[in-house]
């Protein structure tokens, strides 16, 4: 699709006009990576952090929220709940914890993969070389890591490098496909700030980095972050601001479908935020094949607040479940069974 056709699509509001970038789109799905919705079991196991992105909850500077940190007995007991439920995946998500022994992260990986048969994706944020090296020795198979966004000058001002280095999360996605990983990335919509002109390059570069896995969510404003406070301020919206909405987040996942046939796009948490009775479904329905149920034991769920009224924060493991294999049948599609490795890797 040209970039021209990528700027319309996401300029127009006109729903009889979208009607036809949605069918598109599940058709692509469908001939790409078929009627199989995939799940893969989130356990968001500490919620320390060492970075101060302007935009999330979990920074180092929120001193606000409680912290926790689950010990490997209670990660062992939601992982195999995970594959009692025939999850094929596994994903391990933290904020940025350097307080983690490095090696113990490893036995964790090993022990997950003499235990089950689950694979196991690790979204642990900005690692050195080595620790990603040692992690994917253990066995570990994918790693989740957004550029957030391809304006260089913005992603700067919203995320500060660690003291005395660079962030560059380009050149570590890189790193990360040439260690052998199932590479997954994404961009957060509507972020202030953020123009059309920017996110037709986010989507433009989805392609050029080749992922296997998509995500793409709306920016929820959460009140203890610079953004969340400066989202109050009209100064820092562009006059070509991308508005953080449901409809927006459609397109754009829509267009990832179309313009990276096979890669792995999920229906995310911040869509269900935005439109929780139906917001998954017509994730599902305009492109996306993965859903990510939460395994998060409930008493830390609601200690993960990357933005406020996170959609499904009082459910247990098992309400989760039963929700999602509801909201997959109800759309005529299947629940996946196995690891939904990715068909772009399969592919190159
Ligand atoms: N710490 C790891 C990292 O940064 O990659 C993994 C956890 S982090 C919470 C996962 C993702 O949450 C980020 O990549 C970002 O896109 C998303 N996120 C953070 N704050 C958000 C907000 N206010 N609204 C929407 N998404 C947000
Ligand atoms: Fe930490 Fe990730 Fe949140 Fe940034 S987005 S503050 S690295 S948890």
């Amino acid at each position: 699709m040209e970039r021209k056709e990528i700027l319309e699509w996401l300029k127009t509001d006109d729903e009889e006009r979208l009607q036809a970038l949605w069918q598109q789109a599940d058709q692509v799905r469908k001939e790409n990576v078929g009627n199989n919705v995939h799940l893969r079991g989130l356990l968001e196991f500490s919620n320390h952090c060492s970075r101060d992105c302007h935009y999330c909850g979990l920074r180092a500077g929120n001193r606000k929220i409680e912290r926790y940190q689950m010990s490997e007995e209670e990660i062992m007991a939601c992982v195999l709940e995970g594959a009692d439920y025939k999850y094929g995946t596994v994903v391990l998500q933290s904020g940025e914890d350097l307080s983690l022994d490095v090696e113990w992260i490893a036995q964790l990986i090993r022990r997950i993969k003499q235990e089950t048969s689950l694979a196991v994706t690790l979204s642990l944020g900005e690692r050195s070389r080595e620790e990603l090296t040692l992690w994917r020795q253990a066995g570990a198979d994918r790693y989740l890591l957004r550029f957030e966004t391809s304006n260089e000058t913005l992603y700067q001002r919203i995320h500060p490098a660690r003291p005395g280095s660079e962030s560059n999360r380009i050149e570590l996605l890189k790193v990360i496909g040439e260690l052998g990983y199932e590479v997954g990335s994404g961009v957060m919509l509507g972020i202030p700030g953020q123009t059309f002109e920017d996110l037709a390059n986010d989507i433009e570069m989805f392609c050029s980095l080749n992922l296997d896995m998509i995500g793409v969510g709306p920016f929820i404003a959460h009140h203890e972050t610079m953004l969340g406070q400066a989202a109050k301020a009209e100064s820092i919206i562009s006059p070509n601001q991308v508005p953080n909405t449901e409809l927006m987040t459609y397109k754009a996942m829509a267009l990832a479908r179309i313009i990276c046939p096979k890669a792995n796009i999920p229906a995310t948490s911040a869509l269900a935020t935005l439109n929780t009775p139906t917001g998954r479904e017509l994730g599902l329905s305009r492109g996306a094949n993965v859903v990510m149920p939460n395994l998060t034991p409930k008493k830390y769920r609601a200690l993960y607040e990357i933005y406020p009224a996170k959609a499904c924060i009082d459910e247990t493991a098992a309400d989760c479940r039963a929700c999602m294999h509801g909201r997959i049948r109800s759309i005529g599609r299947d629940v996946g069974t196995g690891r939904g490795d990715s068909a772009n890797k399969q592919a190159s």
